[in-house]
């Protein structure tokens, strides 16, 4: 099986659930192109780089050996062999990727790893500019979206220490405005892809579209 599925979309859209359950089902690897820009952010907090400081950031970017597992039940990362896998979800990574994903080294840096692993296809991957700029060649696009109050209510409900509706919805927000707004690799839609809104979806109602997408 050589086929690339792509999944973007905004944050908390429900993308990696969905990429997740759509590799189970179809016996496919899984890539969260995330968790490697969230690795690369770990990896400069840990080393005390200010994360704005663009130039700085770039200066650093190619040192980290970032290592992504593609298991779509047990998706890990390590970061110079240390399994970074929880600690990229923290608050202040998430504050801060952003930022250091704006950085074109950074981009760049990211942009051979994946294709290095997409490259063997049988794979689905998820991020903001896979269909559009990683492997436009995809055979399968999807664009996924939500309406942000449905998005911060799923996050509250996986992740409970995040708080109330109200400021993961304004958290989510600042995030997809710097992700599409931003010069290097904008968040936009891919010739070709396929758009679903899973505001009123069911997660399994969302894998059977995009399962059904790859089958046709
Ligand atoms: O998907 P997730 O929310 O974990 O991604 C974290 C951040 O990484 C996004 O907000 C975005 O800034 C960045 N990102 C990116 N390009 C990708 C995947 C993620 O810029 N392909």
């Amino acid at each position: 099986e050589s086929v690339v599925v792509a999944v973007d979309g905004t944050s908390g859209s429900g993308k990696s659930s969905t990429c997740r359950g759509v590799a189970a089902r179809l016996g496919l690897r899984y890539l969260d192109t995330g968790a490697q820009f969230r690795a690369m952010t770990w990896f400069m907090l840990e080393h005390g780089v200010d994360v704005h400081d663009a130039a700085a950031v770039a200066a650093r970017c190619a040192e980290p050996a970032i290592v992504s597992g593609t298991d779509p039940s047990d998706p890990t990362i390590t970061v110079d062999g240390a399994d970074a896998s929880a600690a990229v979800r923290s608050a202040e990574v998430t504050a801060a990727v952003s930022p250091v994903s704006t950085v074109p080294e950074v981009r760049k840096r990211l942009l051979q790893l994946q294709r290095e692993l997409i490259g063997g296809g049988g794979i689905v991957v998820e991020g903001r500019d896979i269909g559009s700029v990683v492997w436009p060649q995809a055979e399968v696009k999807v664009y996924l979206s939500a309406d942000p109050a449905a998005r911060a209510r799923r996050r509250i409900a996986e992740h409970a220490h995040l708080g109330d509706a109200a400021s993961a919805e304004a958290g989510l927000r600042e995030r997809d405005r710097i992700d599409s707004g931003r010069a290097t690799a904008p968040l936009t839609m891919a010739d070709g892809a396929v758009h679903i809104d899973t505001t009123d979806l069911t997660l399994d109602e969302v894998i059977d579209l995009v399962v059904g997408l790859v089958e046709k």
